[in-house]
């Protein structure tokens, strides 16, 4: 009898043991079920904010952002672009705690190379036992040992690297290269479609012939300088310059040496400008000039040089050199006018003038 309990005492005991086991099972399922779920929906949130973002910067800054808050830890986040004009990469963006070391090679390191060169991407356990690297201390900092990185790769080439490195060994694997793949990926197209974003709207404000600013974008921005002048009590100046004779220059060198000369004006004006400038084809063979921070002193010495600069171009024209000159009106926000209409009538009437008077010559208001 008593054996008879025993054995099924034992039984019942074996019984709690697969309960629990399988109990122990399930938790370990869900919880890593649940770790799935919360990467997925933070993968989601990751793209649905990306794709709202407009400008490469906002893109870059969204990217490494949810990138550190998705790794978290002791990890530091870098993102490395390449430069759009000079090959090599450079860091653009990082997110690291604050007792983090920064970053010492702004150009990347050995894993960016190897990123770049194998095109694909990298997971590092331990650097120290990696037979594949050999670290330098000129541009890796070693104690981060635990590594993953993603290449940025567009139309076949590499755009940037996005990298997450520790100083605990082992805390990246397969699922942390396979969450910053896809972040990686989401990110290289919204760079991509910030930059087609951009280029199509310079494209909209941009004159074909001359890579000016065409009139109306020209009107929003000396609207805002206006504002801005208001604000900040320093003065700018308005040229209005127009061709002199040019209809006489096109019907005796043909339509396209026109075209040519337009496009001299256009050049000369882009290389005049400074940064917050603004140079725009008004219309026709008239252009208009906003140079910032300039007193009515300061505006028409630029304005002189302009002039005299144009006058000094020469066009080829069937194997023969000729020079156009202009004329250009001067008026100076705060001094002459005090509304964006106004000032562009003050700048028009010493245009006038300067035709008037002879042309090829600076007027401005008294
Ligand atoms: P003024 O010295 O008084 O300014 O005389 P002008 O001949 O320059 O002035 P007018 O306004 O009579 O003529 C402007 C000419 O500019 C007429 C037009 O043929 C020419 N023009 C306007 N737009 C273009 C263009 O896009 N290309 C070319 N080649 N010519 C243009
Ligand atoms: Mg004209
Ligand atoms: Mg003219």
């Amino acid at each position: 009898m008593r054996q008879e309990y025993t054995v099924k005492a034992e039984k019942i005991q074996e019984d709690i043991n697969l309960i629990q086991n399988h109990y122990k099972n399930r938790v370990r399922e869900i919880s890593a079920m649940e770790g799935k779920i919360s990467s997925l929906l933070q993968l989601k949130n990751i793209s649905d904010e990306l794709s709202f973002s407009f400008s490469e910067e906002d893109v870059i800054r969204v990217a490494v952002d949810r990138t550190f808050e998705t790794f978290k830890d002791d990890s530091r986040v870098m993102l490395f672009l390449v430069a759009e004009k000079r090959y090599g990469l450079e860091l653009v963006c990082t997110a690291m705690g604050e007792k983090a070391k920064p970053v010492i090679m702004k150009k990347g390191g050995t894993f960016e190379r190897w990123v770049i060169k194998n095109m694909q991407s990298l997971l590092v356990k331990d650097a120290r036992k990696d037979f594949r690297f050999s670290l330098n201390p000129d541009e890796d900092n070693e104690e981060y040992i635990a590594i993953i990185s993603k290449p940025f790769i567009s139309d076949g080439n590499i755009i940037g690297v996005l990298k997450v490195d520790s100083k605990k060994e082992g805390v990246f694997e397969q699922h942390e290269l396979r969450m910053l793949d896809i972040i990686g990926e989401i990110a290289t197209v919204a760079i991509k479609n910030a930059r087609l974003y951009r280029k199509t709207e310079e494209l909209a404000i941009r004159d074909s012939l001359t890579g000016l600013y065409v009139y109306r974008y020209f009107m929003d921005r000396l609207e805002a300088e206006v504002k801005r002048a208001i604000r900040s009590n320093v003065p700018f100046a308005v040229f209005m310059i127009d061709i002199d004779n040019f209809k006489g220059f096109n019907d005796k060198h043909g339509h396209v040496a026109g075209d040519l000369v337009l496009k001299n004006v256009g050049s000369i004006l882009n290389k005049k400008y400074s940064a917050g400038d603004i140079a725009c084809r008004y219309g026709g063979e008239e252009f208009a000039f906003v140079a910032l921070n300039y007193n009515k002193t300061q505006a028409v010495k630029l304005a002189e040089e302009i002039r005299e600069d144009i006058a000094r171009a020469p066009i080829e024209v069937r194997r023969e050199k000729i020079t156009v000159t202009v004329s250009i009106g001067v008026a100076v926000f705060g001094v002459d006018a005090k509304f964006r209409e106004d000032l562009l009538m003050e700048a028009d009437k010493c245009l006038y003038r300067a035709k008037a008077e002879g042309k090829n010559r600076v007027v401005c208001a008294d």
